[in-house]
């Protein structure tokens, strides 16, 4: 098995696969003021197993594309729609985050939980968002800095993991700077990490290691994750995935 399909393997039954909740992609949506919005074209942009994409089906009168590049997360996806009567809702498409099959101005609102980082967050709102009609929504989370001063040994593990790690202040400037007005930001609470993503995660690893005869590969991908969770642990209080709201100015 590759350590892909290990890594599909462990997040698959995962309700979703980065930090988030139902109720802070709620909130999102309240901040972006889609509630009274009729006849919505949505693109979940990285939508794993489709945590996102069923929140604002269930919420907004809108037709989702959901956008992944792994198959077997977006048969998920169709899965979950189907069982929840949003089938007619949600359209899965596999592709890839940094060409994606939209028109220009097509889209009303591009949504993306947690998997930015794939492309880096300033690539990424750059690109997309020739996709959007003028005034239409971004809604984005991505890793975050909440304090100006962290713990050394913190700041360069997340730098050397993801260089584009930084405070809210300087990824709102980033979205300025590429057209965009921002509309709102809040960082997502500690239950994101723990209750709703690690906690279920950690729930699955014997039974992951079992499938995998306890492999050296399936044992590794358990220590990194858990190395990740102790890091949240013990230093939740310096990051977070920030969520930002911005209209595409025209
Ligand atoms: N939005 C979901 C999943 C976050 S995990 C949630 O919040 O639960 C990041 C997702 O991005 C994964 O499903 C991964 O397969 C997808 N991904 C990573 N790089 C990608 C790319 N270049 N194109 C499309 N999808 C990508």
């Amino acid at each position: 098995m590759t350590d892909l399909e290990l890594l599909i393997d462990l997040f698959i039954d995962g309700d979703r696969q980065g930090p988030g909740s139902e109720a802070q992609t709620r909130r999102a949506i309240d901040l972006a003021g889609l509630s009274h919005a009729r006849g919505l074209r949505i693109a979940d942009l990285g939508c794993g197993t489709g945590a996102a994409a069923l929140v604002l089906a269930r919420a907004l009168d809108a037709d989702v594309v959901a956008v992944d590049r792994l198959g077997a997360f977006l048969k998920r996806v169709a899965a979950r729609a189907e069982q929840e009567g949003l089938g007619h809702r949600i359209t899965i498409r596999q592709g890839s985050i940094d060409a994606l099959p939209f028109g220009p101005n097509s889209i009303d609102v591009l949504w993306s939980e947690g998997a930015i980082y794939n492309i880096g967050f300033e690539a990424g709102v750059a690109q997309w968002r020739q996709y959007l009609r003028p005034g239409g929504m971004l809604a984005v989370s991505d890793l975050t800095w909440l304090t100006d001063e962290r713990p050394e040994e913190l700041d360069a593990y997340w730098r050397s993991q993801y260089p584009e790690v930084a405070t809210a202040s300087t990824k709102i400037s980033i979205l300025e700077r590429h057209g965009y007005s921002p509309v709102g930001y809040f960082a997502l609470p500690e239950d994101c990490w723990l209750a709703s993503y690690y906690r279920p995660m950690q729930q699955r690893f014997d039974g992951f290691l079992q499938r995998h005869g306890n492999s050296d590969a399936a044992r590794a991908l358990v220590a990194a994750e858990t190395a990740e969770i102790e890091r949240y642990e013990r230093h939740g209080q310096f990051f977070s995935y920030g969520f930002y709201v911005a209209r595409k100015s025209a």
